[in-house]
C-alpha cells in the first residue's frame, strides 16, 4: 500500500499520522518518520481500514496493487479446466446462436456445430437488450430445448444469466454461467453466480479497466467460484467501425490471473466476415479460445444475425486449430 502524503505536512503532522496509522494497523510499527511525500506500507489492510486511512488528516490518497486489492484473482494459479471446458488441448470453441429462438433451429445448429468442432454451446435464454422493444430471449421455455441439445451433443452449455433469481434454476442444466458485459458490475449477480457451484464465464464490460475486471472476478472467487473463465468482448456497443477488442489487456489478464481468457469476436465485429477475421487475430494474439455466434440459420435470426457466422464458416475456422 502506498500512502500519498500532503505536500507541506510538517514533522508534528507526520508523527500524529503515524500514531493513527499504528492504531488502525495493529501489529504494524513504523520504522521511521517518512520525509518524502510517500509512505510505503507492506502490511495487509482490509478494504474498511483502507477507507479509514484515506480519510486521515495529512493523507491525499492510497494506492493499492492489484494483488492487494484482488488476492484471489491475482494468485496466478494455472488451473486446468478439465470440466466443463478443457483448456489443456488447444483453443476452446464455444459456439452457438446469439440466443435460442426455437427448438428446430437450435437443435440443428447444435448438431452442426458439434460436427464442425465446437467444444461447448452458446445457449442463451435471456438476452440483455439495449432496447426494451427488442427480442429478449425465449426465457424458461428454452430450458428443455437446451437440455435436449446437451443430451444429443454431449456438449456443455454456456448460458448467460441476467438476474440473480435465475441462477439456481439455470444451474440445474447449464454448465457455465455467463456474466455478460452489461452485468460485469452487477455485484449481487456475481455473488449468486459465484456461490452456485457452476463454472462462470466473466466478460469484460465495455470500457472496463483491467482492475475493474479483476475486482468482478474477485467477487466470483470470494463467493465460491471454483472454475472461472474470462472473456474479452471489446469496447464498442454501437460502433460499426471500431471493434475495440483489447488484446493487450487480454494477455495482461491471463498473466495476472493465470485464468483462461476467451475472446468474443462476434459482438466486437457486428458483421460475420469481420467476426472470422477477428477470431483468427484473437487466437494469434494468445486467446485461449472463442465464444462465437454461429448457427445454421444466421440469415433469419431475430438477434445478431448479421454477425453470426454459418456452421460451415465455423467449421473452416475450427479446422485451422
Ligand atoms: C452475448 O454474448 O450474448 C452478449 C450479450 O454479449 P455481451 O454481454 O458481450 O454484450
Ligand atoms: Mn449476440
Amino acid at each position: 500500500m502506498i500512502i500519498k502524503l500532503q505536500k507541506n505536512l510538517g514533522a508534528p503532522g507526520r508523527g500524529i499520522l503515524l500514531q493513527r496509522l499504528a492504531r488502525l494497523l495493529p501489529g504494524w510499527r513504523p520504522r521511521r518518520v517518512p520525509s518524502g511525500q510517500i509512505l510505503k506500507i507492506e502490511f495487509p489492510a482490509g478494504a474498511d481500514t483502507v477507507a479509514l486511512i484515506e480519510n486521515l488528516p495529512g493523507v491525499t490518497g492510497v494506492l493499492l496493487s492489484n494483488s492487494e486489492l484482488c488476492p484471489l484473482a491475482t494468485s496466478g494459479r494455472k488451473k486446468i479446466f478439465s470440466a466443463p471446458l478443457n483448456f489443456g488441448r488447444g483453443p476452446v470453441f464455444a459456439a452457438g446462436p446469439c440466443a435460442v429462438e426455437d427448438e428446430g433451429s437450435y437443435l440443428a445448429s447444435a448438431a452442426a456445430l458439434k460436427a464442425a468442432g465446437a467444444h461447448a454451446l452458446r445457449a442463451a435464454l435471456f438476452k440483455p437488450r439495449s432496447s426494451p422493444y427488442a427480442f429478449q430471449g425465449i426465457g424458461w421455455a428454452g430450458l428443455k430445448i437446451i437440455a435436449r441439445a446437451k443430451k444429443i451433443t454431449g456438449l456443455p452449455l454456456v448460458t448467460e444469466t441476467t438476474d440473480p433469481r435465475q441462477v439456481n434454476r439455470l444451474s440445474s442444466v447449464c454448465d457455465v454461467l455467463q456474466i455478460g458485459a452489461r452485468n460485469m458490475r452487477n455485484y449481487e449477480l456475481l455473488k449468486e453466480a459465484g456461490s452456485s457451484g457452476r463454472a462462470v464465464l466473466l466478460k469484460r464490460a465495455m470500457h472496463a479497466t483491467l482492475r475493474e475486471w479483476l475486482l468482478s472476478a474477485e467477487y466470483l472467487l470470494k463467493y465460491g467460484a471454483k472454475n472461472l473463465i474470462l472473456c474479452e468482448r471489446g469496447d464498442s456497443a454501437f460502433s460499426t467501425t471500431s471493434p475495440g477488442l483489447d488484446f493487450k489487456m487480454m494477455r495482461e489478464a491471463k498473466k495476472v490471473t493465470g485464468l483462461p481468457v476467451l475472446v468474443d469476436p462476434s459482438h466486437a465485429a457486428k458483421n460475420r466476415k469481420i467476426a472470422v477475421k477477428l477470431a483468427l487475430r484473437a487466437l494469434r494474439s494468445g486467446a485461449d479460445g472463442l465464444l462465437i455466434e454461429a448457427s445454421v440459420t444466421p440469415y433469419t435470426a431475430k438477434v445478431d444475425g448479421r454477425q453470426t457466422i454459418t456452421a460451415e464458416a465455423f467449421g473452416d475456422l475450427a479446422a485451422k486449430y
